[in-house]
């Protein structure tokens, strides 16, 4: 007995922001649960794992070849948002007035830890922006170092396509994370984009 619980807690620790203290608490409480609410997490955790994977077109999560946002018709197909990560377009689709197309990087540069542009998804973006039809690419990477350089690279890159390049305005605190904007702070920032 005392051996499969544990095994539950170290597993449980693997995720971010959870402690040993948090994954006991959580552990005996899956333990708890009826024996088919417990086998739904589970069962939800296999199926992500099984058929989630990025859209060919923009690199967002889906289960299908193009994700919801790039399939959905009835969106302002003229800007692209670029972020670092799938989890941010959810956080920018609170944002009620705002519907784009988005563009996800899948990291930010980073020289040191060899992130370089090669291995993040700009060709990708720079081809969809040559293809036309794109008026505006707002640049919404994280308002921290990292996000700033490859805001500024993408601006470099997209030069010679003459395309309105914006950066959102960050009423947010400078080396943070959009994942932690409230919709009406990142609203704001969204309205009171600049040119870069
Ligand atoms: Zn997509």
């Amino acid at each position: 007995m005392h051996g499969i619980i544990e095994n539950l807690i170290d597993e449980l620790t693997r995720l971010p922001g959870i402690g040993r203290k948090s994954a006991q608490r959580l552990a005996f409480f899956i333990l708890s649960m009826p024996e088919a609410e417990a086998l739904a997490i589970a069962k939800a955790i296999e199926q992500v794992k099984e058929k989630a994977r990025f859209c060919e077109r923009c690199f967002n999560i889906t289960e299908h070849v193009l994700c919801e946002v790039c399939s959905d018709e009835s969106r302002d197909r003229s800007r692209i948002c670029v972020v670092e990560e799938p989890s941010n377009i959810l956080v920018i689709e609170r944002v009620k007035s705002f519907h784009c197309l988005y563009h996800v990087l899948l990291g930010a540069l980073s020289p040191i830890d060899g992130i370089t542009p090669e291995r993040l998804k700009i060709r990708e973006l720079v081809e969809r922006v040559g293809k036309g039809d794109i008026k505006e690419v707002i640049i919404a990477t994280n308002p921290n170092t990292k996000g700033e350089i490859t805001a500024q690279y993408i601006k470099e890159t997209l030069a010679p396509l003459k395309v309105k390049v914006t950066r959102i305005a960050y009423g947010l605190p400078m080396g943070s994370d959009i994942e932690f904007a409230d919709e009406v702070t990142l609203g704001k920032a969204l309205e009171g984009r600049r040119e870069l």
